[in-house]
């Protein structure tokens, strides 16, 4: 039954089709002769190493899976990856497009916009903070490309040489990418399974020393769907006062959250240590395709200002000018004409997505995740090999699964974890349903205790 696929594709690179069937070949492009090539050899091209071996594990997985067919009238459903738009169920706000499309008919933003993004846009992001810190100004922020630019700003512009990061584990992987190209060594501190994924505040003091730039705070977290009290903020911030680090702290799933616990702001604490909150409106307003984030510096002490870190980043931003002026432009009307019905429609989606497959995973022998998910879009769960002795891991795991049937996730080890798959339940309810009844069916079949 273990067959149809080989499970080390869904991590390892994929040969690149142009790279292997190079002129030495003697495959010309044109179907010219072979001494067409003669003189390539002259010529020393070689990218730099460091963007040939740099990685982002979801879209590396992702981009490198060969497509499956139908089968019986079965389509594939992907639970891998976070993309609210993916299925159609869930569209950004109304009114959204019309101010997009007014915006590009008024031809007042087909220029460049500041560097920092548009006056505008910064001043209302701060007015959403304003009430935790009063002494925000539209210079504490910088609009980016997406929040995964906010992040990258951030790591570049701490990363000194020799120094080193605190990720989570697991956690999302572009933290480790960014920081490994820009010469950081990562450092990752564990979330605890059986603490509703607290951190390890013990061992993350452990992994500090002289050389630590940062430590990165995903809340509401991604893989796992935790969201962490005010109590347990507290303690990572009075830590990273302890330890004078600062916090970048990645708030992309501001404020999505749908269990007993509130969304509380990093930068609460920004009294305490300096915070450079990364977020933006690709999921809460289901616009990741808009590719708009924002850095907000939260430094009350002057403290990153001191370092030159404020002016890092303006450099920084100076060399890409920012993202698309329409977009930015459009960032008022979103966050001020939102309604709170949208996000409430949102958030009940995820809940009930959320605790079906919480359920689901109970009735699965083999399976479990023990705490359930209050906020972003995924969990993890937790794969007994002892129950599946024909399966090595969750690589094969996964890559079996989706063979058998078409139900893709994503294997825990590219979020640091290894056993463990990280499932999205952002997906319409009848996806889900559908997708469990199969994982269901298909761990029955592979279920096999060690005689
Ligand atoms: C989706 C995601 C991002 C990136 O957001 P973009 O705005 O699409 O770049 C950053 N951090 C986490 C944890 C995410 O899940």
């Amino acid at each position: 039954m273990v067959s149809c696929a080989n499970p080390d594709s869904m991590v390892e690179e994929t040969h690149n089709p142009l790279l292997d069937n190079g002129p030495m070949n003697g495959n010309s492009r044109h179907g010219e002769a072979k001494d067409e090539w003669n003189g390539v050899a002259e010529w020393k091209i070689r990218a730099n190493p460091a963007a040939v071996n740099s990685k982002n594990p979801i879209r590396d997985v992702m981009e490198s899976l060969p497509p499956v067919v139908a089968r019986n009238g079965k389509l594939e459903i992907s639970l891998a990856q976070g993309d609210p738009c993916a299925f159609g169920h869930l569209l950004p706000p109304d009114g959204a497009i019309e101010a997009l499309l007014n915006t590009a008919e008024s031809s007042m933003f087909n220029g460049y916009a500041h560097s920092a993004g548009l006056l505008e846009s910064r001043r209302l992001v701060i007015a959403k903070y304003h009430s935790i810190n009063s002494k925000l100004a539209a210079d504490d922020v910088y609009i980016t490309v997406g929040c995964s630019q906010a992040i990258q700003l951030c790591i570049e512009a701490l990363a000194c040489p020799g120094s080193n990061i605190l990720l989570p584990r697991p956690g999302f992987p572009i933290y480790e990418t960014f920081s490994s190209y820009y010469g950081l060594q990562c450092r990752h501190y564990d979330l605890l399974p059986d603490h509703d994924w607290e951190i390890d505040l013990e061992q993350l003091e452990s992994l500090v020393d002289c050389n630590t730039v940062a430590m990165i705070i995903c809340n509401p977290g991604n893989p796992c769907g935790a969201v962490y009290s005010h109590e347990h903020l507290s303690q990572i911030a009075g830590l990273a006062e302890r330890l004078t680090v600062p916090i970048i702290a990645d708030e992309i799933y501001a404020h999505m959250v749908f269990g007993t616990r509130k969304f509380v702001p990093m930068a609460t604490f920004s009294w305490k240590v300096p915070i450079l909150v990364a977020g933006g409106i690709s999921k809460r307003w289901l616009v990741p395709g808009w590719r708009l984030g924002w850095i907000i510096l939260h430094d009350p002490r002057g403290i990153l200002k001191r370092g030159r870190v404020v002016e890092a980043l303006t450099r920084l931003v100076q060399m890409t000018i920012g993202t698309c002026t329409l977009v930015q432009a459009v960032v008022p009307d979103l966050l001020l004409h939102t309604s709170s019905d949208f996000h409430q429609k949102t958030l009940l989606t995820l809940k009930l997505g959320a605790e079906l497959c919480f359920e689901r995973v109970k009735r699965i022998r083999g399976l479990s995740c023990p705490s359930a998910p209050e906020g972003a879009m995924y969990m993890m769960v937790k794969i007994d090999f002892l129950d599946f002795v024909e399966l090595k891991n969750d690589l094969e795991f996964a890559a079996v699964l989706r063979c058998e049937e078409l139900v893709t996730v994503l294997p825990g080890t590219a979020f640091g974890l290894k056993n463990w798959i990280r499932i999205v339940f952002v997906a319409p309810l009848s996806h889900l349903k559908e997708a469990w009844d199969r994982i269901e069916i298909f761990c029955q079949r592979h279920v096999r205790r060690k005689p």
